[in-house]
């Protein structure tokens, strides 16, 4: 791809060489040519990203170092709330809520030189694999208009891939930032559960969500994560001390270090022959250069999905119980107050959030509560137990991300098992607590991009993103840039 890094756009507007407005100019142009057929934003905030950047300007005149992401656009996933501007999920419930604060990362972002462009389009809540089940209608790959973007996060993926912003932020919980990424061509990446503050991160499964950054390149995912991590006293989740660099080891290679190929979900049911494919000459290229590769067994990961499928919507149904149309957002008035929450929530939630909380008050009733919500707690801990073996043998994991290429629009709307399937690659990793980024690697038989997960225990992020750094000096020609054409 021939547009600039993050990193090095931010380097010519410290130097003085451009202007952040004139960089923010150039991807508005783009917004405008492309963004009604990608959909990527349900809002673009372009007067406030001129302030910003007038500001940088402004800082750079005078002598003043803006910091690390000078003058680079960053586009939002509308679930981090925005002081003042709109933050709704992608949810009818929310429509006109207007938080009054900034989530921690998006304050960390301006305290870096970062432009806010926009806010983007999600399935609503973060609940779903193709952005399709969001409120204000569905996001397209920038790479071919006739698939899904992925999902959760797939405005913010969309929107980095069509170059409307070198960065952008997304939320992951099964899989939201890495299985976009991987359909978009992009790079996305979970950091280990507390690295990244999730204060004005709107929440869907406590135990799992996380804020994860998006780039075009591993670099500049790498820089973006290491600018919003961090301790926050605002979240009581979030970890002490110093938080690992995420780029403290990219130009290193990968002599002697030692990666293991997950048997369950190299060759699992459902990864498409194309994707396993690649995924070998992912591996093959990283023995090639120098990694001591193997196979390795994590038997529990076949229990995984379920797990999820139990304790997200468990968590969602309780996250979700504050939305009565008495503080935010919609309010469907009624006779009395039983009424209104059924009528406020009947209008003001779509057909998946509400079979997630369906699913999730069910599975915590009493009677059901230890045969669903306890076992998949259980499912869990042999999880992480699997993990900690595999990580006596080994630095890091492999995996594809997604077990297929981007699939076309309305594909799996009518199966929502089916949509599930998409997150088999990510969960894991969430249900762990572990940091995991997706690499493109190459293309699937429908010349779309195919993406290589790299996991790794927590707080590894400086290997993981090593590793990735060594998969995208490997990986086969990038598929051309974007495919408006298709
Ligand atoms: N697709 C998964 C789900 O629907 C993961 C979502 C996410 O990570 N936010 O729950």
């Amino acid at each position: 791809m021939s547009s600039p890094s993050a990193a090095e756009l931010a380097a010519r507007v410290r130097r003085g060489e451009v202007t952040a407005t004139s960089v923010l100019e150039e991807h508005l142009a783009r917004v405008a040519a492309r963004e009604p057929e990608v959909h990527a934003f349900c809002l673009v905030t372009e007067d406030l990203a001129r302030a910003q950047a007038a500001e940088v300007d402004r800082r750079v005149a005078a002598g003043v170092d803006p910091g690390p992401l000078a003058g680079v656009p960053v586009a939002l996933k509308d679930l981090l709330c925005t002081k003042g501007i709109p933050t709704t999920c992608c949810s009818r419930i929310l429509a006109g809520w207007r938080p009054p604060y900034d989530a921690t990362v998006v304050r960390r972002l301006a305290a870096a030189g970062a432009v806010m462009v926009g806010k983007t389009n999600m399935d609503e809540f973060a609940m779903g694999s193709s952005t399709e089940h969001s409120a204000f209608g569905p996001t397209r790959n920038p790479r071919d208009l006739s698939r899904v973007p992925g999902g959760s996060s797939g405005g913010s993926a969309a929107a980095v891939a069509a170059g409307f912003a070198p960065l952008a932020l997304g939320s992951d919980t099964g899989g939201s930032v890495r299985q976009p990424a991987a359909l978009c061509g992009v790079v996305g990446a979970k950091p280990t559960y507390g690295l990244v503050s999730r204060f004005g991160l709107v929440a869907f499964a406590s135990s799992l969500d996380q804020v994860g950054p998006f780039a075009a390149n591993v670099a500049d995912a790498a820089l973006a994560l290491d600018v919003i991590s961090g301790h926050d006293e605002a979240d009581s989740t979030s970890l002490p001390g110093e938080p690992p660099k995420a780029s403290a080891k990219l130009g290193l290679g990968v002599e002697g270090v030692r990666v293991g190929v997950i048997a369950e979900l190299a060759e699992a049911e459902g990864i498409a022959p194309d994707v396993a494919r690649r995924l070998r000459e992912a591996a093959d290229a990283l023995a090639s250069a120098g990694a001591k590769v193997e196979e390795i067994s994590v038997p529990a990961l076949r229990y995984a999905l379920s797990a999820y499928y139990l304790i997200a919507p468990a968590e969602a149904s309780s996250n979700l119980a504050r939305y009565d149309g008495v503080r935010y957002g919609l309010r469907e008035q009624r006779a009395d107050m039983t009424e209104t929450y059924i009528a406020t929530r009947s209008a003001g939630f779509g057909p998946e959030v509400k079979r997630r909380v369906m699913l999730g008050t069910y599975a915590l009733s009493a009677g059901y509560y230890d045969a669903y919500y306890g076992k998949a707690q259980k499912v869990r801990t042999l999880i992480i137990r699997g993990f900690e073996e595999a990580y006596r043998s080994c630095d890091v994991l492999l995996s594809p991300t997604s077990p297929t290429t981007a699939f076309a629009l309305g594909a799996k709307t009518a199966d929502p098992l089916s949509m599930y399937m998409s997150d088999i690659c990510t969960i894991p990793s969430n249900l762990a607590g572990h940091p995991a980024v997706s690499v493109p690697f190459g293309t699937g038989d429908d010349g779309l991009p195919v993406g290589a997960q790299v996991l790794a225990p927590a707080l590894g992020e400086a290997e993981m993103f090593q590793v990735a750094a060594a998969l995208e000096r490997l990986a086969p020609a990038p598929a051309p840039a974007t495919g408006a054409e298709r």
